[in-house]
């Protein structure tokens, strides 16, 4: 038998969660075509001392449209992801009605690219044009079928809208999307009542959920997410399940899903792997203050009796009320303060953590977007326990980025560091999965939850999609301040059976496809 390339010698994990072996892969014309001992017949790629498994799958990215701006998914190919999962939380790049209000719901969104498409299929089209490396699939994203239909309205939809919607989405699954999503903490998506969310979840066969709380209540919104799942007879999958405030309510999220598991119902969930979120520090004022125009904001910021006002809203930052969970990322406009919390900054200047916001913004008012701060709202606790659940699979819930070229600026926490991260926090250091168990976490398990079958398992027949990597040295190389540095361990890289990354250099070649379901 001959091959175009044969992978050679090294611990093979097929996907499964079966252990590993010392064997060859072969493969033609972008299958694998043979596992196990094979005469040197084609080109080889030395796998000794190294795992090889089936190309790592992001079954949460929100690369829909970066993808467009850089095809490349530079920090995604150095962590052995082949195959991306977009269309995530609401979020994503159709269907496409007001190209104005569609902005709101696209991680990344430049004006260098405008939204010429609307549909589905006119999207997967210029996603192919733009030839990503990466395989990518997409969920199709309630924030748009929103948008497209109620705009910006904070009720649900009535009668006309939603069949407006279900056409939509029909449409977009006909097209070749695999699934619908929500992203129900998400202003355009605020207004959806349970009843709508039930009635187009049982038009898809599978629904990915970024249930509407994800601090106080967020059990009840986890329940909220099963009842939909259960009415709309649809696999669930609950995206990023650990919420913001503590191993308590993490626990019941878990319970939960765990009793609809028992009850029968097809249901898992993913999570990040970072433990924090990030975010404008402006998200620390209620919503009629975030619609002032700058003069008015400072005014208000100003005025002491509307600071008070002011002071009972609950924010994402403010919950809690420990202050010392949110820093201040560098910035120009406050630079002595940059790296530090706001507990401190309050402290050193003699003030209320509030009213030192107040005056941060006020600094600031005609940037205000440069003052971001980080939440340390997760616990290694927390991730211990979820990444150790046997229904919980690691996802980037990132944009796929690079160092250099369009997206080089740009950082989103989780992109360099997702899988990396997986592997050395979970098998090297805490030990609490084998290396068989995670390739299985981020292979065939996202591959099934999705209802991919040639993708995520190395078996004749699958398509070749490899990550050969030194599982002692594969690890996350960026850190919170410094997100944007390349993984360290991954060697090489086969995307439909074409080398995209050899020896740890990426080859040029970008040879990933549009999935159509
Ligand atoms: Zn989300």
């Amino acid at each position: 038998m001959s091959f175009d390339l044969v992978v050679r010698g090294g611990t093979v994990y097929d996907g499964t969660g079966a252990e590993g072996r010392v064997t060859d892969v072969g493969v033609k014309d972008g299958s694998v075509v043979a596992v196990g001992s094979l005469e040197p017949n084609g080109r080889e790629l030395d796998a000794a001392g190294l795992a090889v498994a089936p190309g790592f799958i992001d079954i949460h990215s929100h690369s829909d449209y970066t993808l467009l701006l850089d095809p490349r998914a530079v920090s995604a190919i150095h962590q052995g992801v082949t195959t991306e999962v977009v269309g995530n939380c609401g979020f994503g790049c159709f269907p496409i009605r007001d190209p104005q209000q569609a902005r709101r719901a696209i991680y990344g969104y430049s004006d260098d690219l405008p939204l010429t498409w609307s549909s589905a299929g006119e999207y997967f089209e210029h996603l192919e044009a733009a030839r990503p490396a990466v395989n990518v699939l997409s969920l199709v994203p309630n924030g748009q079928l929103r948008l497209a239909t109620l705009g910006l309205s904070d009720r649900p939809a009535d009668e006309g809208e939603l069949r407006e919607m279900k056409l939509l989405l029909r449409e977009s699954l006909a097209e070749g999307a695999w699934g619908y999503s929500t992203g129900l903490e998400y202003a355009q998506e605020q207004g959806a009542g349970e009843e709508e969310l039930t009635a187009l979840a049982r038009e898809a066969p599978f629904y990915a959920t970024h249930t509407r709380r994800r601090d106080e209540g967020a059990a009840d919104a986890v329940a909220e997410a099963l009842r939909t799942g259960a009415d709309a007879a649809v696999r669930l999958q609950v995206s990023h399940l650990v919420p913001r405030n503590g191993v308590e309510e993490s626990r019941r999220c878990i319970e939960l899903v765990e009793a609809a598991r028992e009850r029968g119902q097809d249901v898992a969930f993913d999570m990040h792997t970072r433990t924090f979120g990030l975010t404008n520090l402006y998200a620390a004022l209620p919503a009629w203050a975030l619609a002032a125009e700058p003069t008015a904001l400072a005014a208000i910021l100003r005025n002491p009796a509307k600071r008070d006002e002011m002071r009972p809203h609950r924010s994402i930052l403010s919950a809690g009320g420990d202050w010392s969970r949110v820093v201040l990322l560098d910035n120009e406009i406050w630079p002595e303060y940059g790296r530090q919390d706001l507990a401190s900054i309050a402290a050193d200047r003699g003030q209320e953590p509030l009213d030192a916001v107040f005056d941060l913004l006020l600094a600031g008012i005609d940037e205000l977007h440069k003052l971001m701060v980080i939440i340390h709202a997760y616990s290694e606790e927390q991730q211990r326990e979820a990444f150790a659940h046997r229904l919980c699979v690691p996802g980037s819930d990132a944009t796929t980025l690079a160092p250099d070229g369009a997206l080089a600026a740009s950082f989103f926490h989780g992109a360099y560091t997702w899988a990396s991260w997986f592997w050395r926090f979970m098998v090297r250091d805490e030990r609490l999965l084998t290396p068989a168990e995670a390739v299985h976490r981020l292979t065939g398990q996202p591959a099934e939850r999705i209802g991919v079958s040639d993708r995520g398992v190395l078996r004749e027949g699958a398509r070749a999609d490899v990550a050969v990597f030194d599982p002692a040295a594969f690890a996350e190389r960026g850190t919170v301040y410094e997100p944007n540095v390349l993984a360290a361990g991954m060697r090489h890289v086969l995307v439909n059976g074409v080398t995209t990354l050899r020896d740890g250099e990426l080859t040029g070649e970008r040879a990933g496809l549009v999935l159509r379901r």
